[in-house]
């Protein structure tokens, strides 16, 4: 699919400001994960995703870890957010969540209480409303024959208005923000975190004009399913939900297998052969012995 990666948009989605470009505009250029993050994630390892955000699955198909045209999923700068929001709740928000993201990127043992899962819910919800914009509609202002160009283009999705509404995205800014978004988190501690995964499944409502979304991510030992709109999908056990009402002890089991990361996506023929492929213990370890070796995730071809 095409990059859409340059798209700007008007007005700041978090506090509908008007964004003007250059040096004094008030347009900034927000890292998805926030600049302190990007710097910690990027030291350890080299992770490309697709910037198209449509993508159902990404590279492991490839047989490389890097994509063609594709930039280091930290270095994906978002042109919807205005500095005033950036450098002010934004930051603040990630600056609570940090210590705790990366206890849960590196796997370490922690308690992780009410308060920290309220703070990495709310970065998660960030995360999962700026890719909701960018995979929709928005600010676009194209006939509906060149709408339909351009989703056949850049991805179905953006034909879609965003799922979560404006309003409940202007609502980031307050402590209690209850969007229509289920935050799940859960430990993984096999190669998934090395190598490329960022997915977004749509799925459309057929009750509604909206798009219900699921984003699976890993990073290190972390990996997170955000599930956007009405989604009928059960996420397997081994993901918590962010908030519990009690601490949890991390790393929390049951960890979480291929099995499960990949079921969180579209079941198409690809993915239920990688899900085939990584059930068998034997051709399993084929597949991460060849990838520590070679940095090469190699999936032998489908029978
Ligand atoms: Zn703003």
């Amino acid at each position: 699919m095409a990059k859409d990666e340059h798209r700007k948009f008007r007005k700041c989605i978090f506090c509908n400001s008007e964004l003007t470009g250059g040096e004094n505009g008030t347009r900034s250029r927000e890292h998805i994960f926030g600049k302190s993050l990007a710097e910690f994630v990027s030291h350890k390892t080299h992770w490309v995703v697709p910037t198209d955000f449509d993508s159902q699955f990404t590279a492991p198909f490839d047989n490389t870890p890097t994509t063609k045209g594709s930039s280091p999923i930290t270095n994906i700068t978002s042109r919807s957010v205005c500095k005033t929001c950036n450098g002010g709740f934004l930051r603040e928000q990630l600056e609570d969540a940090t210590p705790h993201l990366r206890s849960l990127i590196n796997g370490s043992r922690f308690s992780f209480d009410p308060t920290a899962q309220e703070m990495v819910r709310l970065y998660l919800c960030r995360f999962a409303i700026i890719v909701d914009v960018e995979t929709s509609n928005l600010d676009l202002e194209l006939s509906t024959s060149e709408l339909e160009e351009y989703a056949a283009k850049h991805g179905p999705l953006r034909y879609f208005d965003p799922t979560i509404s404006r309003t409940e995205r202007w609502q980031l800014k307050s402590s209690d923000f209850q969007a229509n978004i289920r935050v799940l988190v859960g430990h993984h501690s096999g190669l998934l975190g090395k190598i490329i995964e960022f997915g977004v499944v749509p799925s459309i409502n057929p009750f509604a004009d909206i798009a219900e979304k699921r984003i699976s991510l890993v990073i290190g030992n972390l990996s997170i399913l955000l599930i956007i709109g009405m989604h009928d999908f059960v996420p397997p056990q081994s993901y918590i939900e962010l908030c519990q009402p009690d601490a949890i002890c991390w790393p929390k089991k049951p960890f979480v297998t291929y099995d499960d990361h990949y079921a969180t996506y579209s079941q198409t023929e690809q993915i239920k052969w990688i899900r085939q492929c990584m059930r068998q213990r034997k051709q399993r370890r084929k597949i991460e012995s060849n990838f520590n070796r070679t940095g090469i995730w190699k999936l032998p071809a489908p029978k």
